[in-house]
């Protein structure tokens, strides 16, 4: 099937490239490679004293590090840049906030990561603050300054550019956001709300308090009810009910915690049965979730919101804030993207073979990147006429279906629509068309086959901005470069990284308690959700040390509690 697949698709994609060397299918196979041509086999083997090409990495995030882990080094020059030298377990931050998790647990040194490939792969501590795609270069500034003209401003060229810079926080522009609120995004930022948390409990013992201020630095609001704001509210809540508590027995009853969402539910972008589950749950714990509400100003003492449906305006006295309700752009990818005319975006637009639209050699993964999917209808006359061996004008059923598995996995959203529209198979969609019953006879033309899948295209859905994806688009995008060599003549054979494979989402909810959305549909709550987390999240730590130092804070938690000290 891989052999007809690769040369069923070049007739459609590129009809300048043959049936050329390697083709993987990330969604079929989960990252199954399989060498479709001889053709490449012929390549000139790379002479030993050419130059080795330069791979420009930039970010040590999921994808960054992903794509970096599976790259075969020798191969390339490769250099890295990002301003931190180290790589940090993001699922995890929330437990960093309440000091469940101590922040050197979760985070690896880049160095010591690529340890063993030292002698392929530099690493510079460096932000990089412009992109020239013309030039074939990136401009960097080293936060602590020290090259010889003094500013620590510097230049790299590059063959290959694999721009892994993740995404910002968006505040959507509402006033007093960036001045007022914490964010959830950096190692940092977890360290702060850690402090500022105590700081409120602090605040609220001190003598000559009127309990109306004992009130206010005593609530807690989050703004975004999604994954991350959710279990930032729920470790938080942990932290009270477990360790501050018996503490500050006598504030306890003042404290309060408040999720505020836009949407009509939190954890919107989970099955509903969740969603239910913790609002349920957190109705029991006593955290207000305050739906339908957009926050549209905060002050230093007021948060104001506005209801969807009334469009009141309402505000509420907070002593902490914190804003996880979207994520952003960040501006370097904000000036390239104009440069090369991709305006009016929230990501840089990749084709699927992972390669930045009109830039040759830059290529991006991860958050900072969205793939976009082609779509049926743009290629429809071609997918006919690749279907119609006989030249008939017409498609059999059998027809249809020798190539089906060739569009599915060009066109993802074929299946995805019949799965969602119920349909066993495609006759059904075909049918649906038609009108014909007799499925085993069934002949369309042209239109009829257009008719049928003109709303196929609707379920063209960009994946999700998480750690699985940037890690899956990192491996993917490395074993094509490690292939490339092999493949000179067509560097962009038929390469494609077709969806990504979902391997679950989880969000723990407090008291030992998680709801998790695994593989197959499959939904689970509750506490052997919470353990299934625990050991997920302890086999997915990228070392054996953090491994060791994440579990053992677990298990200190478990003894001792949360440590409630202010440094
Ligand atoms: P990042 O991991 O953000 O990496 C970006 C890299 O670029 C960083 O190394 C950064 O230092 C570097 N960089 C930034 N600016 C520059 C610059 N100017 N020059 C050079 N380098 C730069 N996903 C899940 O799948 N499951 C979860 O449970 C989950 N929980 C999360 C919890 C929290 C609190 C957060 C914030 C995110 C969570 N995510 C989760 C999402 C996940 O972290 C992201 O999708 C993932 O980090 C994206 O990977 P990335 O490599 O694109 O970006
Ligand atoms: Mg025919």
């Amino acid at each position: 099937p891989v052999n007809r697949a690769a040369r069923f698709l070049d007739g459609i994609g590129r009809p300048g490239v043959s049936t050329a060397a390697l083709l993987l299918t990330a969604a079929s196979g989960g990252g199954l490679v399989a060498y479709a041509d001889s053709a490449a086999e012929s390549a000139p083997e790379p002479s030993q004293d050419a130059p080795k090409k330069k791979v420009l990495v930039l970010g040590t995030g999921w994808a960054g590090t992903s794509f970096l882990k599976n790259l075969d080094c020798s191969q390339y020059e490769v250099k890295v840049i990002s301003p931190r030298n180290y790589f940090a377990f993001t699922p995890l931050l929330p437990s960093v906030t309440c000091g469940t998790v101590e922040p050197r647990s979760i985070i690896e040194p880049i160095r010591r990561m690529f340890e063993k490939k030292s002698k392929d792969v530099t690493f510079c501590e460096a932000e990089c603050f412009k992109i020239d795609a013309s030039k074939k270069n990136v401009h960097c500034r080293s936060a602590v300054g020290t090259n010889l003209d003094g500013n620590g401003d510097f230049t790299l060229d590059y063959d290959y550019l694999v721009v892994a810079l993740g995404a910002n926080v968006n505040t959507f522009n509402t006033p007093g956001v960036l001045e007022h609120c914490h964010f959830l995004k950096e190692v940092e930022d977890a360290q702060k709300i850690q402090m500022s948390v105590i700081d409120c409990f602090e605040k609220a013992s001190l003598p000559n308090i009127t309990e109306e201020e004992k009130r206010k630095a005593l609530h807690f609001v989050v703004i975004g009810g999604g994954p991350t704001g959710v279990e930032f509210a729920a470790e938080l809540h942990d932290f009270l009910v477990e360790d501050l508590v018996k503490l500050y027995p006598a504030i306890q009853e003042l404290v309060k915690i408040t999720i505020i969402q836009s949407g009509e539910h939190i954890l919107n972008m989970f099955d509903k049965r969740i969603a239910a589950f913790a609002e349920e749950k957190f109705q029991r714990d006593g955290i207000e979730v305050a739906t339908g509400f957009r926050v549209v100003r905060v002050s230093d003492d007021l948060i104001s919101m506005k209801s969807k449906s009334v469009g009141e305006e309402v505000s509420v006295p907070y002593g902490m804030a914190v804003w996880s309700a979207g994520i952003g752009t960040r501006r370097v990818i904000m000036d390239f993207m104009q440069q090369i005319g991709q305006t009016n975006r929230r990501a840089l637009a990749t084709n699927e073979w992972l390669r930045v639209r009109e830039c040759e050699g830059v290529y991006a993964i991860g958050d900072c990147a969205t793939v976009s999917q082609r779509k049926i209808m743009d290629d429809i006359s071609m997918v006919f006429k690749m279907a119609d061996k006989d030249n008939s004008g017409t498609l059999t059923l059998k027809e249809i279906n020798d190539v089906l598995e060739d569009i599915c996995i060009r066109y993802p959203q074929v299946e995805l629509y019949m799965k969602s529209m119920h349909m066993l198979d495609i006759a059904d969609l075909i049918k649906g068309a038609i009108g014909d019953s007799h499925k085993e006879s069934m002949v369309v033309d042209i239109e009829e086959f257009k008719k049928a899948l003109s709303h196929v295209d609707s379920q063209v859905k960009s994946a999700p901005a998480t750690a699985q994806v940037a890690a899956q688009q990192g491996y993917y995008l490395a074993e094509c470069f490690n292939k490339m060599e092999k493949c000179k003549e067509h560097p962009e054979g038929p390469l494609r990284m077709t969806g990504y494979k979902h391997l679950g989402q989880f969000a723990p909810l407090g008291g030992e308690q998680a709801a998790a959305e695994l593989p197959g549909d499959w939904v689970s709550m509750g506490h052997s959700t919470q353990w299934l987390w625990y050991s997920l999240y302890a086999s997915k730590q990228v070392s054996w040390r953090t491994r060791m130092l994440v579990v053992s804070d677990w298990t200190r938690r478990f003894i001792f509690g949360r440590d409630s000290s202010r440094i």
